[in-house]
């Protein structure tokens, strides 16, 4: 992946021009490009060792284990999923692996742990976007599991965006539809998120994810009741979404 020539452009335009260029590549092969080209060492994965998630992290690890992966731990989430991120990461063999939580500073807005039952976009904002923010500063890209078929704010998903601070946004699973997605985890034998199995297809926060009935959306157990669809560090227009989607 050459930027040089794109330096002119403003990030936006990259993500258009990088957009239109890679668009026929698969998720290995961008993958490869991105963490392997120009870019290596200037990218990191944004994972939630979700229920899905376990089959880009195994792309990119299958390209280059070294790359920083990002977890978010709000302090919040299922112990199946902390227990699920250290199982993976060391199966995987994730050599700069980077748990990043929220500091006092941000806590300090939160200071009994009931946010997220008044207001679960300030909760997103000082538990997620914050940190990620933080963790963040000094990459020139990011990389997501997020894809189309997931609905809401994803249908229209470009493989390529740009966020608020310039960073390039990689989504090279964008065009995966779940098929996809277990066909990839059954393949290479990788193991799921323990609570796939008691009906939880999406998962975030413990206060926040539900189990989902046969037939709904796969995220309709997250912010179960609420408008909200996405957790505040997403682009949407050019922009990332703070608070309530
Ligand atoms: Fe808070 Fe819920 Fe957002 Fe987690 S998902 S940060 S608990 S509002």
């Amino acid at each position: 992946m050459t930027l040089a020539p794109l330096a002119a452009l403003d990030p936006a335009g990259q993500a258009a021009i990088l957009g239109a260029q890679y668009a026929r590549l698969g998720a290995e092969d961008m993958l490869r490009e991105a963490l392997l080209g120009d870019l290596k060492g200037r990218v990191a994965l944004v994972s939630s060792f979700g229920a899905e998630s376990v089959a880009l992290l195994h792309l990119v690890a299958s390209v280059d284990r070294g790359t920083p992966v990002v977890f978010l731990d709000t302090e919040m989430l299922f112990p199946e999923t902390l227990d699920y991120q250290a199982r993976i990461a060391q199966a995987l063999g994730l050599t700069d692996m980077r748990i990043v939580r929220p500091s006092p500073d941000d806590l300090a807005g939160d200071a009994d742990g009931t946010l997220h039952q008044r207001d679960t976009g300030a909760c997103c904002h000082l538990r997620k976007v914050a940190p990620l923010e933080r963790a963040l500063t000094g990459f020139d890209g990011w990389i997501t599991g997020r894809k189309r078929y997931q609905g809401g704010q994803r249908i229209a998903l470009s493989k390529f965006e740009t966020d608020e601070a310039g960073r390039l946004k990689l989504n090279p699973l964008a065009d995966w539809g779940p098929a996809d997605v277990r066909a990839y985890i059954r393949r290479h034998d990788l193991p799921p998120h323990p609570l796939t199995a008691q009906d939880y297809p999406s998962i975030g926060c413990a206060p926040c994810t539900s189990p989902v009935a046969p037939g709904e959306d796969p995220r309709a157990g997250r912010w179960r009741g609420e408008a909200k669809t996405e957790c505040g560090i997403h682009v949407a227009d050019g922009k990332i979404i703070r608070g309530a989607a």
